[in-house]
């Protein structure tokens, strides 16, 4: 337990839903879609906090498993897409009315974000209104926006490697009257597009992809900066300007591109970035080039940890923030020279649609730290170790605290020692480690008191959690907390006006020590361990996943044969109530072992043959055999992950 936990468990104040709020830190990552109501349920707003229902998370879970969909499920929150593709244009608009901005903006989903039909669907159908477009970077991608974009007046950013098949695609796609851009991102590129084009009587619509020499600091900011393997550096641009001029294509050039990274934390950097690219801008205007779009990529941030700071897991601005950097830097740089405001495009994505997904899971069982009480009457050992330990118990105390733990951990790996060489038995070894553990926790508990944990205090006080065993698999569901530690908001959904008791961490059901989550956010950024509440024997415990709506689930991968989830989509009204629109299941056993090349005909064929060999061999009877079967069809037709019953 850390100093704050620990004072938490033993406060005599009553426990009110606003330390539970203070606690998980939910008004401060909740944007405006998440807070705790009067029953201590989690709910989420998706029209805002002060306005409109708050719908229970809990209700849903319920809702949710009486329906026949087992846990983990990732439910999706409509509402809260249309919201933010909302406040995102919105935002902008405002900004550019109170700058006297010329250009418009228009903004457009980077697909590789969240590839999901469901995720385009509704990004289609919530963006129509503002004309939001699509972003592809793959010819994949390119075929799912061109079937998915039910707007012409979008537009439609073609970016990655291209290949004849690609740019035909986007050739067709403009002959068919969509706004699409070819992004140039390697130099050899325009020739193909040319000579395509040419083949097929098209006029291309192309953009340049520059390499900015601004880097931004964070998590996923390798995309910009000299050393980045994207886009076009100067001479490249000039070459491209020199080939098009050759072509007399040169009008066809209306679009610049960037992009220095995701998740960028500082403002200043998003400032950098769009002053460097505009006076790039300013040059192909010069140049001759029919200049009207800047396209600023993505990198607006999501603050996972809710500490509003330049740390990786947040932002140290606002939307509205974001939005005057830019227009006001557009303004200044292309303002000395009277070049015409070009309409704006951002390629928004985690921004989008981080908030809109939650990851739902049931606890399914606790490994406590809590070690059963010291036995009454203790046989005297050979040895000492018990004696010592015993001693070591008696002695801890605010002087001796630094002394103790050393005498606990050394006489810990006495008591293993002992064992390895037969000198002890299981008993007597579970014994002393049990010791150690009582020493260990009343180490802590001094500890706390002080006004600054010693270093060892505080490294004790990780072997004291909890480890909650949740129904979900962290490879499958949250890669890049895995990956790249990224951190996520987590808290249990329901029980929020009973006080936590235990500090915990968080170990998924794969089989792998990678597979747990041991770092939340706080707001000096980073805690390790979680307060959760005793199970209860009738009662499911659910936790909740936050703003996992961007990244995670393609990157997602198959570890331990876990699947896809269940996956819920939900759409509120303006009157509390929602609907279930969209149901997936998720992947069953029999999907998985497809996945990785089997046949599941043939493994049905394989067990019963296994089956028969074993009534032969009188091992089964054939009524035996049946329900064997019975249980392999029953299991391959399962969900991947723990089911009840
Ligand atoms: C990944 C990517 C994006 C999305 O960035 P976010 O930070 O998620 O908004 C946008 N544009 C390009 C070119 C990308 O590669």
């Amino acid at each position: 337990m850390n100093k704050r936990d620990m004072k938490e468990s033993t406060h005599v104040k009553k426990w009110e839903i606003d330390d539970a709020a203070e606690l998980y830190g939910i008004n401060h990552w909740g944007a405006d879609y998440f807070t705790i109501n009067e029953g201590g349920d989690v709910v989420v707003t998706p029209f805002g906090r002060n306005n409109g229902p708050g719908i229970s998370l809990y209700a849903i879970a319920r809702e949710v498993e009486e329906r026949g969909m087992s846990m983990p499920v990732l439910l999706r929150v409509e509402n809260i897409l249309g919201s933010q593709i909302k406040l995102l244009h919105e935002t902008f608009r405002k900004v550019i009315r109170e700058t006297a901005y010329t250009g418009e903006y228009k903004g457009v989903y980077p697909i590789k974000v969240n590839q999901q039909e469901q995720v385009l669907e509704a990004v289609s159908e919530f963006g129509r209104e503002f004309n939001h477009g699509l972003e592809a970077g793959s010819k994949s991608e390119l075929i799912a926006a061109i079937s998915m974009l039910n707007n012409r007046n979008a537009c439609l950013i073609c970016n990655g490697y291209k290949d004849e098949e690609f740019i035909d695609l986007g050739l067709y796609a403009i002959k068919m009257g969509f706004q699409c851009f070819f992004v140039v991102e390697v130099p050899g590129e325009i020739d193909l597009i040319i000579e395509r084009a040419k083949y097929l009587g098209v006029k291309p619509h192309l953009g340049l992809r520059i390499k900015l020499s601004t880097q931004a600091e964070g998590h996923w900011t390798e995309s910009g900066g000299d050393a980045s393997v994207f886009g076009l550096n100067m001479s490249h641009v000039v070459d491209v300007l020199d080939r098009l001029k050759e072509e007399d294509m040169l009008d066809c050039l209306q679009l610049l591109h960037y992009h220095i990274g995701s998740q960028i934390p500082n403002i200043r950097d998003i400032r950098a970035g769009a002053m460097e690219a505009c006076r790039i801008y300013e040059e192909l205007v010069r140049e001759g080039a029919n200049m009207s779009y800047i396209d600023l990529g993505g990198g607006l941030a999501v603050d996972y940890d809710g500490s509003q700071t330049n740390y990786s897991s947040s932002r140290n601005y606002s939307i509205e923030e974001y939005c005057y950097d830019i227009v006001e830097s557009i303004i200044t740089v292309l303002g000395k020279n009277k070049i015409p405001h070009p309409t704006i495009i951002t390629e928004s994505g985690r921004a989008i649609v981080a908030y809109y997904s939650v990851l739902l899971f049931n606890i399914l069982d606790v490994s406590s730290h809590v070690p059963p009480p010291i036995p009454k009457d203790i046989p005297p050992s050979s040895n000492g170790l018990v004696e010592n330990l015993l001693s070591t118990y008696d002695m801890v105390s605010p002087k001796d605290i630094q002394e103790c733990c050393n005498d606990a951990l050394y006489y810990r790996n006495q008591a293993r020692q002992l064992f390895k060489h037969g000198q002890i038995n299981i008993r007597e070894r579970a014994l002393a480690e049990n010791l150690v553990r009582h020493i260990l926790i009343k180490i802590s508990e001094v500890g706390a008191q002080f006004d600054h944990i010693p270093k060892d205090v505080s490294e004790i006080t990780k072997l004291l959690y909890d480890v909650y065993y949740g129904n979900f698999s962290l490879f499958q569901s949250l890669p890049d907390v895995w990956a790249i530690d990224q951190i996520f908001p987590i808290m249990p959904i329901h029980r929020l006006k009973e006080r936590p008791v235990h500090p915990a961490i968080i170990s998924d059901i794969t089989c792998d020590c990678d597979g747990k989550i041991d770092s939340f956010p706080d707001y000096s950024h980073e805690k390790k361990s979680l307060m959760l509440h005793d199970l209860k024997d009738d009662e499911e415990y659910y936790l909740g996943v936050f703003l996992v709506g961007a990244y995670q689930e393609t990157l997602g991968d198959l570890h331990n044969l876990f699947g896809d989830t269940n996956v819920v989509s939900i759409h509120a009204q303006e009157d509390g109530s929602y609907q279930f629109i969209r149901e997936l299941e998720g992947d069953s056993v029999s999907d998985v072992l497809a996945y990785v090349e089997y046949d599941v005909r043939s493994i049905k064929n394989k067990i019963k043959q296994l089956a028969e060999d074993s009534i032969q061999k009188g091992f089964i009877t054939a009524k035996e055999r049946k329900s064997i079967l019975h249980s392999f069809d029953e299991g391959l037709r399962g969900y991947t992950y723990f089911e009840k019953e």
